[in-house]
Order: C-alpha cells, then structure tokens, then sequence
C-alpha cells in the first residue's frame, strides 16, 4: 500500500502527492490516488518539508524543569550530573521516545543526539520512526590515563549503532574540549577519517571555555580543534557563540557546519550569539538545534526558529539582516548538508515532509513561511511523515500515552519529580 496526500498546498499551488517505498514518487498538480492507496486528505492544509534538529540530549526530556534557574555550575553539579549517575538504558530509552513524541508532534524529522546508553537512544529513535545521527558523550575527565578505556567503549557503541539500520547514523561524541583528553581527541580524529564518521562536540559556548582553551593550549577553540585535525567537514560543532572572526574564517575554510542553539544559550545565559551573517561570509554552513530539554526547555523547534531570526536581528541592528525565508531554510536543513535533510519536497527526495493547518488563525492572513516562523507554534502541525510513514495524523501519535506515562515513572524514580 503506498501513501497519497491529495489536495495540498504547496508554494500556492494544490497538488497531489504519491509515495513509493520511502520516497516521493510522484508530485503535482494532476497527481491522484491509486487504487489501494492509503489517503490523506489535506485540503486546508499546507505541504512543507520536515525540521532537523541539530543538537540535543533527548532523554533529558526526563530532567525538563529540574534547576531551572540556577547558576550554571550549581545546576551542572547539584542538579544534572548526579540524576546522569543514576540513567539506567531503560529511563535513556523512554526520556528518548518522550522526546520523540515531542519532536513529531511539532513537525522535526531527524535529529542529532549525544547521551548516554546511545544504543537505547537508537531502539527510541526507530520504534518512533524518526530518524537520528546518535553518540556516545565521550569524556575522559582531560584524564590521558583513561582514553584508551574510552576508546574501547566509543568503538564497541560504534559496533552496536552500526547494526541500528538506515534511520541510525552512528557518529563520535566527544563532549567538548574541556572534558577530553588532547590524547582523546587525536584518536577520535583518526577513528573519524578512519570509518568517515560525523564527529558533533560542543565548541566555543562561553568565555570561559575560551579562556581556558587560550590557557592551555595558546589556541582558540576552533583553531585548537584543527591543529589536531577534528575540524573537518565531518564536524559538527555547537554553539560557536565565542568564535572570533579569525575562527569564523578558519571554520568555513575547513567546511565544518555550525549549529546554532539560541533558546539553550539566552537561558543558560551565554552572553554572546552566533553571528549568521558573518558565517555566511565565510561560508560556513549552519543549522538549528534546541539542546536537551533541561537547558531550552522545549524541543519544539518552531520556538528556535522564531528566536534565531530575532537574535540575529537584534546582534545585526538590522531587521533585514535575517528574513524568514532565510530562517525556514535553515531550520529545516538546507544549509548544512551535513545534518542529511534536504529540505526539499520533491520527486526522489526521501517522504519526509509535515501538513500544517494553513487555516490556523496563526497562519492567517499572510506570508506562510514568514507565519511560520514568527508567529507559529509546533501545534500548527497537523501530520508528520518520515520516510514515507505517517508518524502523526490529525494530532495523533501511536504509542504517546505509554511514552508520557513512562517517561514520568522515570522521572520518578530518579527524584526528579516526587
Ligand atoms: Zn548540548
């Protein structure tokens, strides 16, 4: 049985759309349903493509609201730190699928995971049909002594996620520079040309980190990365807040992709915000992600979107200076081909695309890309489809109650909640 949506609006056009296997087969004005198809009706509707999230903890789901507030560390240490000790596969696994409901409901179809028990993340991640580049947080304390114990466990997680299936792509996690080993991190470079694997850190988020990194190493961040080879197109750096122009250009020289996490920086109160347009002067590409849960504290990447125009405005002075087509375009992967979506609803890309309620008094009257992004809310959407499935239908998700409930049992067992 293949998928046909009829009577979709896209770009002010209504069409048809078929789908064969997990791609768009057909699509157009004069395109109908088959005998046998199983049909969505979505007159009112509008057809635009799915959102990649590119940075976030899903499982921290079960830590949403837990020391919000707090100074930085204070949070880190008394609060996340020792609920993680705690993590059994199982919580990783329903904090996961709770973000997953989470993500479909509010229209993201792929998105870019470091936690622990990644192979738990993974079994989430297929039952709830998304798709996701997951890794292993690798972090050795700065410790030399214990790379070569974390080099075991990154290879073996590799082994498991690499059995995971297509909607899996295994990547390497090391958590950032302060907490990796320099001795760690030349392996992970290696291991990373090695097998052409993705490497997503978290690079250059506060002064502080750069401070230390000139410190240390006599080096900013981005330029410290290179001199050890990880700053490659394979990688995927967060945050970028700090980057200098020097590193902005050495960034774009070496095609690694930024990923943007304005809502997580404004409440962890970074102090600075990566600047678009000049990483589009040197030609970096960028995406948008919303970091976990307990930092955001939403995953609705409608939230971040309509943040990440404004931010980059604001630090611009110029209300031009992002337009939402700009915003949406990022938002939904077109600017870092790393993050694997296209972006694009077209005949052979991947079935992954949302109908949204076009007749949404939030969506009327005017520009729909320019709605979406500054005046929508997730709640817009109305079906989410990946890879041909359709994950939610009017609202619908299968599985949603047993992931709340789940997750909230979780919760509970870590003290979280009581
Ligand atoms: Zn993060």
């Amino acid at each position: 049985m293949s998928l046909a949506v009829r009577d979709a609006r896209l770009d002010g056009d209504v069409v048809g759309l078929r789908v064969d296997d997990d791609r768009v087969a057909a699509l157009g004005a004069g395109v109908d349903a088959e005998a046998g198809d199983d049909v969505i009706d979505a007159a009112g509707m509008a057809l635009v493509p799915g959102l990649v999230n590119g940075h976030t903890h899903a499982a921290m789901t079960l830590m949403r609201g837990y020391g919000d507030d707090l100074p930085l560390m204070e949070w880190l240490q008394d609060r996340i730190w020792p609920t993680e000790a705690r993590l059994t596969a199982e919580d990783v696994y329903w904090g996961t699928r709770l973000a997953c409901v989470e993500m479909i409901r509010t229209g993201t179809v792929r998105f870019w995971d470091m936690y622990w028990h990644p192979e738990a993340v993974a079994r989430a991640v297929q039952d709830a049909g998304l798709r996701a580049a997951v890794a292993l947080p690798l972090i050795d304390g700065l410790d030399a002594d214990k790379s070569d114990a974390l080099r075991v466990e990154a290879e073996r997680t590799l082994d498991v996620l690499a059995d995971a299936g297509p909607s899996i792509t295994p990547s390497l996690g090391p958590h950032a520079i302060y907490t990796v080993s320099e001795k760690s991190l030349h392996w992970i470079a290696e291991l990373s040309s090695e097998r052409e694997l993705p490497v997503h850190i978290h690079l250059s988020e506060t002064e502080g980190e750069v401070r230390d990194c000139v410190q240390a190493h006599g080096l900013r961040p981005a330029a410290y990365l290179d001199r050890i080879g990880l700053l490659t197109p394979r990688a995927l750096l967060a945050h970028g807040a700090w980057f200098d122009e020097d590193e902005m250009a050495l960034v774009g020289e070496r095609g690694a992709t930024v990923v943007t996490n304005p809502v997580s920086n404004l409440k962890l109160a970074v102090g600075r915000e990566f600047p678009y347009a000049k990483a589009s002067e040197y030609g970096i590409p960028v995406g948008l992600g919303t970091d976990g849960a307990a930092s955001n504290n939403s995953l609705d990447l409608f939230q971040d979107v309509k943040h990440f125009a404004l931010m980059q405005k604001h630090i611009a002075r110029d209300p031009a200076a992002m337009p939402a087509r700009e915003a949406w375009a990022v938002a939904t992967g077109r600017r870092a081909p790393l993050l694997g979506q296209s972006g694009r609803i077209a005949v052979g890309e991947p079935a992954d695309f949302l109908l949204v309620r076009a007749d949404a008094p939030e969506l009327t009257p005017g520009d729909l890309t320019a709605n979406l992004v500054y005046a929508a809310s997730g709640s817009v959407v109305d079906t989410t489809v990946v890879g041909g499935r359709v994950l939610m239908r009017g609202g619908g998700i299968a599985g949603a109650d047993e992931a709340r409930e789940e997750a909230i049992a979780s919760a509970r067992r870590l003290g979280v909640i009581a």
